[in-house]
């Protein structure tokens, strides 16, 4: 049991003491109903019989039907109330762990099993969902018309009573021995489904990988042995419920006999009613239900409790933001980096780097793979802070400001682009929904993007597939120019754009957007030293700082 973990789902639930003491009233109404029913089972056993009065007898029965119509209402309306709660709740944890994945630091996320991650968000979010359904409709009603019925069973006889409550030890023993196993069985389980859904994320995401090694029986073999663990597991733990049911079923049904043996040993000594004796089996039989959905609920609530621990260890991963300044800077383009020193895990990938990218101008860094072209990009967006040395926008330090707004006037198009399952126009309006048209087009038209786009029969609604597996590198390159030119960038930075586009056209996208008003500054990052021609200032990255090559 984590108390902190508990603490914050119980705290969910305080918009909601209106719903919780609505649906605590139904449950008692809902017990009170069916106290008046056996009550009135026993009346007539104990008084209407005997007289034989038809037409009472005949009331009788209508007032119960009438009641339990009535105790039927209340449940019905209660599950609505429950079902309301629980669902607002889960809802509220989803957007936290949403809001929450935004705030973790790139350094996070390039650690992260993010098959794992996946896992938790969707299955553990599942689960929490019907711990909760367990606890508001299942564990709190049982709890409450329990107590009813024990004070209706305590009016009725209380000695047979005490005698039920006898067997409690015995209930409580079995409930430790089995839900030990229970929780155990229910843990491997899940680890066994979250390795699965981590594979099988994975396998999709490879698939041409896959087919290109021609990999598919390898594969195959790999995620049989998964499923099979998956079948073994799963086995385990349904096993392991069903025996659970089974033996507190049996405590049960022998403490009904064994109370009908007392009970019916009383009405043959005159000391109890035989319609006392049938309402007291009649409410016994209510409890033994109630019982039955409490037990039941227990493997839902043990697998729901770890389920909750995993998502709530999520919630609690420390927020690390590189910056914390808030200062909203109205940026003209220009950045610099002084005497920086950077290291990933304690391998050095810059050492007294200095740069400055005055606005307005091209800038181009020329340096060979793996040299800290991309990680000068990330430490330009703030993804990352320097062990050493500061960087500014317009000469003020990144401490100082609000980074993501800075962000918002940076265009980047990274070496690997991501295009995501959907239209051209969802694609490029990534992040701006309410772009218009003609500003869609000019960044479209800038990116030499426009004339492939408007030969597609459907234009902008061409559907580009997932991971824009529709279109040629060289269209998915364009399409991410398009969208970092649609927020109309004081910087725009441009990480290997010879990966798909050749010469020719990066020369033509460069003069295009040295032409925009006010034209952005340009920083330009490649390997191939031929491309850069057209920036004003060439710079090489050699052994983790800057050598000028072109001023
Ligand atoms: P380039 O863009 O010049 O090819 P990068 O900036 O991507 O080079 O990488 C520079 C070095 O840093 C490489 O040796 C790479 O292995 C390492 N590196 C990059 N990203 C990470 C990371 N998230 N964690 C650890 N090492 C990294």
């Amino acid at each position: 049991m984590n108390i902190a973990a508990w603490r914050y789902y119980l705290r969910l639930y305080q918009g909601f003491h209106k719903l919780l003491s609505l649906s605590i009233i139904l449950a008692i109404t809902q017990s009170i109903l069916l106290f008046a029913s056996a009550l009135l089972v026993g009346y007539v056993i104990d008084k209407v019989l005997p007289t034989r009065n038809l037409s009472l007898l005949v009331q009788v029965a209508i007032a119960i039907f009438f009641i339990r119509s009535l105790e039927q209402i209340a449940v019905l309306y209660k599950q609505n109330v429950d079902i309301n709660i629980t669902k607002w709740v889960i809802e509220k944890i989803r957007n936290d762990l949403s809001k929450k994945i935004y705030t973790f630091s790139r350094s996070y996320y390039s650690e992260a099993d993010m098959g794992k991650l996946h896992g938790y968000l969707i299955q553990d979010t599942d689960r929490v969902d019907t711990l909760g359904g367990a606890l508001i409709s299942n564990l709190l009603p049982a709890f409450l018309v329990s107590l009813v019925l024990s004070s209706a069973l305590i009016y009725l006889n209380v000695f047979l009573f005490i005698f039920s409550l006898g067997l409690a030890p015995l209930f409580f023993l079995i409930s430790k021995i089995m839900g030990e196993k229970v929780q155990r069985r229910t843990q491997q389980f899940y680890d066994a489904f979250l390795q699965f859904n981590k594979e099988i994320w994975q396998a999709l995401h490879q698939m041409d990988l896959t087919r290109i090694q021609t990999a598919e029986n390898f594969e195959l073999e790999r995620q049989k042995r998964y499923f099979e663990n998956l079948r073994v597991k799963s086995i385990a733990m349904l096993l392991t419920n069903g025996t659970y049911n089974i033996a507190q079923q049996l405590l049960v049904t022998t403490a009904g006999i064994i109370i009908l043996l007392i009970g019916g040993y009383a009405v043959a000594r005159n000391t109890m009613t035989l319609g006392n004796l049938i309402a007291f089996y009649f409410i016994l039989n209510l409890l033994r239900n109630n019982l039955t959905k409490v037990l039941n609920s227990v493997p839902q609530i043990i697998a729901g409790n770890e389920s909750l621990i995993n998502l709530f260890n999520i919630l609690e991963i420390e927020s690390c933001r590189p910056y914390q300044g808030v200062i909203k800077l109205d940026f003209s383009g220009k950045i610099s980096l002084k005497s920086i020193d950077f290291q990933y895990n304690n391998t050095w990938v810059l050492q007294n780097f200095n740069l400055t990218i005055p606005p307005h101008k091209a800038v181009a860094i020329v340096g060979p793979n793996g040299s800290g072209k991309s990680t000068t990009t990330y430490l330009i967006l703030g993804f990352y802070r320097p062990q050493k040395g500061r960087l500014y926008a317009d000469d003020r330090p990144f401490d100082i400001l609000d980074i993501a707004h800075l962000r918002q006037q940076i265009g980047v198009v990274m070496q690997d682009v991501t295009i995501f399952s959907g239209t051209i126009w969802e694609n490029i309006t990534y992040g701006l929904p309410n772009a218009t048209q003609a500003e869609v087009v000019e960044a479209a038209t800038t990116a030499t993007a426009q004339e492939f786009i408007i030969g597609f029969s459907k234009g902008y609604n061409t559907l580009v597939g997932y991971g824009g597996m529709l279109l040629s590198g060289g269209q998915r390159q364009r399409i991410a120019i398009a969208r970092a030119l649609l927020r109309k960038p004081k910087l725009l930075i441009l990480d290997e754009p010879t990966n798909h586009l050749d010469e020719a056209s990066v020369i033509a996208l460069m003069k295009n957007i040295k032409q925009l008003q006010p034209a952005p500054t340009i920083l330009i990052i490649s390997h191939n030293l031929d491309i850069v021609q057209e920036a004003d200032v060439i710079y090489a990255l050699e052994n983790g700082s800057l050598v000028a090559k072109k001023i």
